[in-house]
């Protein structure tokens, strides 16, 4: 098969990271490609990740954040979310890029016989596969910009190899066509009370060791950063003042495009990768940010979950409520809480805590912990008429509650819970029982979910199919169905077929609804998710 034709068009733009994690490069990431999209250029972004899981899916949420599902199917960092959000497109699993992924693609075309006498090694097999997978984003998407945030921070041994397929790739296409943003910071110590340079010396010192020397600095800082701090960064660095960007703390993350372009930050990129466009067309998106001040009034919400020790595990759900909230000028107010303290006996750790939010979202998770202390939930915003809203294990654990409670099916459990249990309500699905991979092997990805007339879910959502992203391995038990219905819960999505429950939701109550798909992942600022603005307008209505 003869190789695609290169899109020689595209320009790269590569993000890297100085001093520490936890930056907010993928902020920056994402702010950079919404500022070229708006000047009217096709823009997508991928994320390096240089550990060696060859994707997100089997790593701890409370370590590393959310596993983000992409439309495709893909178990990806909770960044490719960040990058959908702010730029309302659906991204594919193939704008992931891990260790695992690269390495296990040389090892198949070794075995294969691809490089039949060759010695293969880090340069230049591995750095080709890296250049080549970024080359093959550019081309299917026929992308005029492909913004690139190299994961970790400079110096970090596994992110050699991907820094030096940049820097390859830099000489390959051409000085014109890539540009380096390196994020750092300039810290500001309680008893000096100015802002550091050196960790940013340091860092692009280290930068350039490796052959790579920044266009522009994205320096994160608490206040804007000054003008004198701005000249030494430059003079260190090597960098134009101009192009030394003052990254400060903002009201919200969709408000950094606009702090970036207030410093020109299009017109730096553009001189050095030769962009006509230069103007981004930032009304409607700032129209929308306003949402987050001009506020009236405040919804407070529980999110009751399992990993709530990391905000970050649930970080879609916090932006779709967030988008919801903005949209309705209400100041969003979020408490996590751990669901496993409604299981203790004792009277600090009362379900009635609960009593005090306007909303209650139990989001997904795996495992027996905490789920009592959801069941109790789920059962308890029932019983108060509190808004309520389940997703995935919230689905199918409000499934169980209403059976034990509603039903009078006291034994009834998920079979992910207890294995024995007498009345699995939520149970294994069936092509998931001679499965024993457990990377990548969930139900994943969008699957068609088909709405039923007269129901609420039919208000929310105006149509009679939506698509909706899934990663469970467990389902409602039809069997049940029946005396569900008959206890007084509506069942009304439904997909492949039929065969699968996919949303529940109570017609009486003020605010009631699950869905076993994650309806997180779709919802965008300016465009919320419909149930999660449904479900925040109930939390935020007196009545
Ligand atoms: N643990 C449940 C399942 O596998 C729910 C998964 C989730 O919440 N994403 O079906």
């Amino acid at each position: 098969m003869r190789a695609k034709k290169d899109n020689t068009d595209c320009k790269f733009i590569f993000i890297t990271g100085g001093v520490m994690s936890g930056l907010g490069k993928g902020v920056i990431t994402a702010s950079v490609a919404k500022l070229l999209q708006l000047c009217g250029y096709n823009v997508s972004c991928v994320k390096i990740d240089p550990y060696i899981n060859y994707d997100a899916g089997t790593m701890n949420p409370t370590a590393h954040g959310e596993v983000f599902v992409t439309e495709d199917g893909g178990e990806c960092d909770m960044d490719l979310g960040t990058y959908e959000r702010f730029l309302d497109i659906s991204i594919s699993k193939e704008h992931n890029i891990t260790t695992g992924r690269i390495y296990s693609d040389v090892i198949q075309a070794e075995r294969g016989g691809k490089y039949l006498g060759q010695c293969v090694q880090i340069i230049p097999h591995i750095t080709d596969t890296i250049k080549e997978r970024l080359r093959e984003v550019s081309r299917e998407n026929n992308l005029d910009v492909l913004v690139v945030e190299c994961g970790g921070t400079v110096g970090d041994i596994e992110s050699l190899p991907f820094l030096e397929a940049l820097r390859q790739l830099e000489l390959e296409v051409g000085d014109s066509n890539t540009l380096v943003i390196h994020v750092t910071l300039a810290p500001v110590l309680d008893v000096v009370g100015e802002q550091k340079t050196k960790p940013t010396q340091h860092s692009v010192q280290e930068l350039r060791r490796i052959g790579i020397q920044p266009d522009i600095l994205a320096v994160r800082c608490s206040t804007p950063l000054t003008s004198e701090v701005r000249h030494k960064i430059s003079l260190f660095a090597s960098v134009p003042e101009q192009n030394v960007i003052s990254c400060h703390d903002a009201p919200s993350i969709y408000n950094v495009p606009e702090m970036l372009q207030e410093q020109h930050i299009v017109n730096a990129i553009g001189t050095k990768i030769l962009l006509k466009r230069r103007k981004p067309h930032l009304s409607y998106w700032k129209s929308v940010t306003r949402g987050f001040y001009n506020q009236n009034g405040t919804v407070e919400i529980a999110i009751v979950g399992k990993y709530v020790s990391l905000p970050d595990s649930y970080v879609s759900v916090y932006h779709a409520l967030s988008h919801s909230a903005a949209q309705i000028r209400k100041k969003l107010q979020v408490e996590w809480i751990e669901s496993e303290r409604f299981e203790q006996t004792d009277k600090l750790h009362n379900i009635e805590y609960l009593s005090k939010f306007d909303g209650i979202v139990v989001p997904g998770g795996f495992g027996r912990r905490g789920s009592e202390g959801i069941i109790r939930t789920a059962d308890y915003a029932r019983i108060r008429n509190i808004p309520y809203l389940g997703i995935c294990f919230g689905f199918q654990l409000a499934l169980v509650a209403f059976a034990r409670n509603a039903c009078g099916i006291k034994e009834a459990n998920s079979a992910e819970v207890e294995s024995k249990v007498r009345d699995p309500i939520v149970e294994f699905m069936p092509e998931q029982r001679d499965n024993l991979k457990l990377g990548g092997s969930m139900r994943l990805g969008s699957h068609q979910v088909v709405i039923r007339a007269n129901t609420m879910a039919k208000k929310i959502y105006l149509t009679n199919t939506i698509s909706g992203r899934h990663r469970h391995r467990y389902e409602l038990n039809q069997r049940y169905l029946e005396i569900l219905e008959k206890g007084g819960l509506v069942l009304s999505g439904f997909s492949d077929g039929g065969k699968r429950t996919e949303i529940l939701e109570l017609p009486k109550h003020k605010f009631y609804f699950a869905t076993q798909y994650h309806s997180e992942f779709s919802s965008r600022l300016g465009k919320p998710e419909r149930s999660f603005l449904a479900f925040v307008e109930s939390a935020s209505s007196r009545a």
